[in-house]
C-alpha cells in the first residue's frame, strides 16, 4: 500500500515534469516562428534564435535527467538496497547516532553520483556550445571534491547531533532538533560569505573610483549604509552574470559578479544594486527565513510522527523505531510531495522580485536603468523570453522580463 503510493507519486511527478517541459518547448517553438513584439526590444534576431536554441537544449537535457532521477529513485526504493546497506553499517558501528550519520552521508554521496554525468554534460557540452562555460575540467572536479568535503565536514556533526538528541531528550527530540538545525542555519548565513564562498570564488571589494562612489552614494541614500560592495570572480566558471544578497543585520553583504560589472553601465549597476537593497529594505530576508522555519518545523513534526509509526519504516524494509532510516526516507520522498508546492514558494519569490524592482525604480528615480539592466541581463544570459505561462508559473522564481517591464511601467 505505502509502496504503491510512492510509485504513484514518482510517476505523477515525472509526468508533470515531462508535460511542463513539452508545453514549454512548444511555446518556445511558437515564439520563434512569430516573435511577440516585446522580443525586439530585448534581443536582435540572431541573439533571439540562439536563446531559443539554448532553451530547447536545456529542456531536452532536463527531461532526460528527470527520467534518470525517477529511475534511480524507484530503483533504490524498490530494490531493498537501502535497508541492506543500513544493516551493514549497523554491524560495523553499533553506536546508533554514529552509524546512522555515517549511513545517511554515505547514501547521500552514493545517490548524488548518477547526477554527475548530467552535470558534466551540462557544463562542457551544453553551456560550452553557447559560449557560457569558462572553467576547465580540473576546476569542475575540484568543485565537486570541495562539495564532498563540505558535505562530510558540516553534514556529519549536524546529523550526528540530530540523531543523538533522541537519547538525551526523548519524545520532544524533534523540537530540539528543529531549534538546532534552524540555529545552525542562522550561523551559516553569517559564515557562508566569510568562509565557504571564498573557498570557491575570490571576492574583492569594489575598487575606488567613480563606480564605487556612485554605488555607495546610492546605498547611503537608501539607508543601507554598505561599507563595501564585493565583486566575485564568477567569470572563472561561467559567462552568466548575476548579483545577490547574503547574510543579515551587521553581516549583510551585496555581491556583484565580475561578469555583471563588465556588461552593465554604472547607471544600470546602480539599478541592480538598488534592487538587491530593495530585498533587504522590504524585509524579504526575515520573511523567507520565517517561511523556511515554518516548513522545517512541519518537516520535523512529520519525521517524528513517521518515526513513531511502526508501519512507515517497515514498509520500506527498515527496522521500526530507528530514526536514521526515517530521515533518509523523508529526504528521498519529501521532494515528491514538495514538488507540488514549489509553485506557491515561487509565487512568494516573484512577489518579492516585483517589490524589489519597484524599490529600485524609486531609488534611482526612473524606470529606464532598471529596464535596461533587465533587458541586458536577459540578452547576455540568453533567457527564454516566451516561456509557457504554466511552466513559468510552476518553476520561475523571477517574473519574465516582459512581466517585470510591465510592472515597472505601472509604478508611479
Ligand atoms: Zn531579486
Amino acid at each position: 500500500m505505502v509502496l504503491t503510493i510512492v510509485a504513484l507519486l514518482i510517476g505523477a511527478r515525472l509526468a508533470a515534469q515531462l508535460g511542463l517541459n513539452a508545453l514549454n518547448a512548444s511555446a518556445v517553438r511558437r515564439g520563434s516562428r512569430e516573435p511577440p513584439p516585446a522580443v525586439a526590444a530585448v534581443m536582435d534576431g540572431p541573439t533571439y534564435a540562439r536563446a531559443v536554441a539554448y532553451t530547447r537544449a536545456k529542456l531536452r537535457l532536463g527531461s532526460i535527467e528527470e527520467v534518470g532521477e525517477a529511475a534511480v529513485l524507484a530503483a533504490v526504493i524498490f530494490s531493498g538496497a537501502l535497508p541492506g546497506l543500513y544493516a551493514l553499517f549497523h554491524e560495523w558501528m553499533p553506536q546508533a547516532a554514529w552509524s546512522g550519520a555515517c549511513y545517511l552521508l554515505a547514501t547521500g554521496a552514493l545517490l548524488s553520483v548518477p547526477s554527475l554525468p548530467f552535470d558534466w554534460w551540462s557544463q562542457f557540452h551544453l553551456e560550452a556550445r553557447f559560449g557560457f562555460n569558462q572553467g576547465g575540467f580540473r576546476l569542475w572536479l575540484m568543485d565537486k571534491a570541495k562539495g564532498l568535503v563540505l558535505m562530510l565536514g558540516i553534514g556529519f556533526p549536524v546529523l550526528w547531533g540530530l540523531l543523538g538528541l533522541v537519547r538525551r531528550t526523548g519524545g520532544t527530540w524533534w523540537l530540539w532538533g528543529f531549534a538546532l538545525l534552524f540555529g545552525f542555519q542562522l550561523v551559516m548565513m553569517v559564515l557562508y560569505p566569510k568562509l565557504i564562498l571564498p573557498w570557491f570564488n575570490k571576492l574583492t571589494p569594489l575598487a575606488d573610483g567613480d563606480l564605487r562612489t556612485q554605488l555607495l552614494a546610492l546605498a547611503d541614500r537608501t539607508g543601507f549604509r554598505a561599507r563595501t560592495i564585493q565583486i566575485m570572480d564568477g567569470s572563472k566558471r561561467s559567462a552568466h552574470s548575476n548579483a545577490f544578497f547574503t547574510g543579515f543585520g551587521r553581516f549583510r553583504r551585496i555581491v556583484l559578479y565580475d561578469t555583471l560589472v563588465a556588461q552593465l553601465t554604472p547607471g544600470e549597476l546602480a539599478a541592480v544594486l538598488a534592487h538587491e537593497i530593495g530585498h533587504y529594505k522590504r524585509g524579504h530576508v526575515p520573511q523567507m527565513l520565517a517561511l523556511a522555519a515554518g516548513l522545517q518545523f512541519g518537516g520535523f513534526a512529520l519525521v517524528a510522527w513517521l518515526a513513531r509509526s511502526a508501519w512507515f519504516n517497515a514498509a520500506f524494509g527498515f527496522p521500526a523505531g530507528d530514526l536514521a532510516p526515517t530521515f533518509l526516507l523523508f529526504g528521498l520522498l519529501g521532494g515528491l510531495v514538495m514538488f507540488w508546492f514549489s509553485p506557491l514558494l515561487n509565487l512568494v519569490s516573484r512577489r518579492h522580485e516585483y517589490e524589489a524592482d519597484a524599490f529600485a525604480r524609486q531609488a534611482v528615480g526612473e524606470a529606464a536603468p532598471v529596464v535596461n539592466a533587465l533587458r541586458k541581463l536577459a540578452q547576455k544570459n540568453l533567457s527564454n523570453l516566451t516561456p509557457h505561462p504554466l511552466y513559468s508559473g510552476f518553476y520561475y522564481s523571477h517574473p519574465t522580463v516582459a512581466e517585470r517591464e510591465q510592472a515597472l511601467a505601472g509604478v508611479d
